[in-house]
C-alpha cells in the first residue's frame, strides 16, 4: 500500500501533555518505507504505524532544526537492538555528519559493550550519512528531488519531491514560497508547514519568549491561507497540514485551519494529527 502516516504534526521541540509530537513522517511508495524528519517520538511513531525497525533503510532529514532532528540517533540506535542488520542511509543538509559523529560519540560505551558482549554489527559499518544539496538527490524506482525553501535564520533548508508511481512533495520549514508551487506540481499529496496567526499571541504568552519569537515564526513559516495558495498552484490531488503551530491550543481546533485554507484551496484537505494515515 501506498500511504504516508504524519507520525508528529506539531512545530517546534516543546511538547506538552496530550498534546502532538514534534515533526516526523513516513512515506511507503511502491514498497519503499522512507523516513521523513525525526524529532522527538519518531521511533514509536513507527512502531505504531506498523513498521518493524529492522527494516530501517532510508531517512530524509529537511533542515538540521532539533524538532526535525532530536531522535535521529536514537531512532537509529534503537533500529540496531531491535536487530537491524541491513544498510541505512541518511540524507540531510550540511552539518549533518557532525550531529551523526557527536551522536555516536555520545553512545560509543554502549555500543562497543553491545558489540563484544551481544556480538551485534558495529552501528558505524552499515550507517552511510550523506549531506545533500538542492536537485537530484537520488535516483531509481523512486526519484527524490530538494528545493531549497527559506526559513531563516537557516540557509540549508529543503522540501522534498519523491516521484514513483504515485508522487508526494514534502514543504519542510518554509515561509511562504511561490517556487514551492511549481516544485510541488502534480503531486498526488502536498504535505505542507502551517501557521495560524489566530493561535501565535497565545504562544508567544506560554513560552514566555517575546518579539523575537513572533518575528521568526512569521518570517520562517507560512500562513495556512498561504498554503492553500501552494496547493491551488500547484494543483496537487490532496494537501496535508503538518507542523502546526501551534498544535496544542485548545481554543483551535480543526475547523479553524480549514478556514483559512479555503480561502483559496477547495480540494481534498487533512488536518494533521499524529498517527494520521493519508493512503496514495
Ligand atoms: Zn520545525
Ligand atoms: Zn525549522
Amino acid at each position: 500500500m501506498n500511504r504516508v502516516v504524519l507520525l508528529g504534526t506539531k512545530g517546534g521541540p516543546a511538547i506538552r501533555a496530550g498534546g502532538a509530537m514534534p515533526t516526523s513522517s513516513l512515506l511507503e511508495l511502491d514498497g519503499r518505507r522512507v523516513v521523513i524528519d525525526c524529532g522527538l517520538g519518531v521511533s514509536k511513531g513507527l512502531v505504531e504505524a506498523g513498521m518493524d525497525l529492522k527494516t530501517l533503510d532510508l531517512i530524509f532529514i529537511t533542515h538540521l532544526h532539533s524538532d526535525h532532528i532530536l531522535e535521529l540517533g536514537p531512532l537509529i540506535h534503537t533500529a540496531w537492538t531491535t536487530g537491524l542488520k541491513t544498510p541505512v542511509t541518511v540524507y540531510g543538509p550540511p552539518g549533518i555528519e557532525a550531529y551523526w559523529a557527536g551522536f555516536m560519540a555520545s553512545v560509543s560505551y554502549d555500543i562497543s559493550i553491545r558489540v563484544y558482549d551481544e556480538g551485534r554489527t558495529p552501528l558505524d559499518e552499515i550507517v552511510t550519512v550523506q549531506a545533500y544539496d538542492e536537485g537530484l538527490v537520488m535516483d531509481g524506482p523512486i526519484k527524490v528531488q530538494a528545493l531549497r525553501v527559506p526559513h531563516p535564520p537557516i540557509k540549508d533548508c529543503f522540501a522534498l519531491r519523491f516521484d514513483g508511481s504515485k508522487s508526494v512533495t514534502f514543504s519542510g520549514d518554509t515561509a511562504y514560497f511561490p517556487p514551492l508551487a511549481s516544485f510541488a506540481q502534480g503531486s498526488d499529496l502536498l504535505v505542507h508547514e502551517a501557521l495560524l496567526p489566530a493561535g501565535v499571541e497565545t504562544i508567544i504568552a506560554k513560552t514566555g519568549l517575546g518579539d523575537k519569537l513572533r518575528n521568526h515564526l512569521y518570517a520562517s513559516h507560512t500562513k495556512a491561507a498561504d498554503v492553500g495558495r501552494i496547493a491551488h498552484a500547484a494543483g496537487v490531488g490532496r494537501l496535508a497540514l503538518n507542523h502546526l503551530v501551534p498544535a496544542d491550543d485548545p481554543t483551535i481546533g480543526p475547523q479553524d485551519w480549514l478556514s483559512q485554507v479555503a480561502e483559496a484551496w477547495d480540494g481534498p484537505v487533512d488536518v494533521g494529527v499524529d498517527g494520521l494515515e493519508i493512503v496514495l
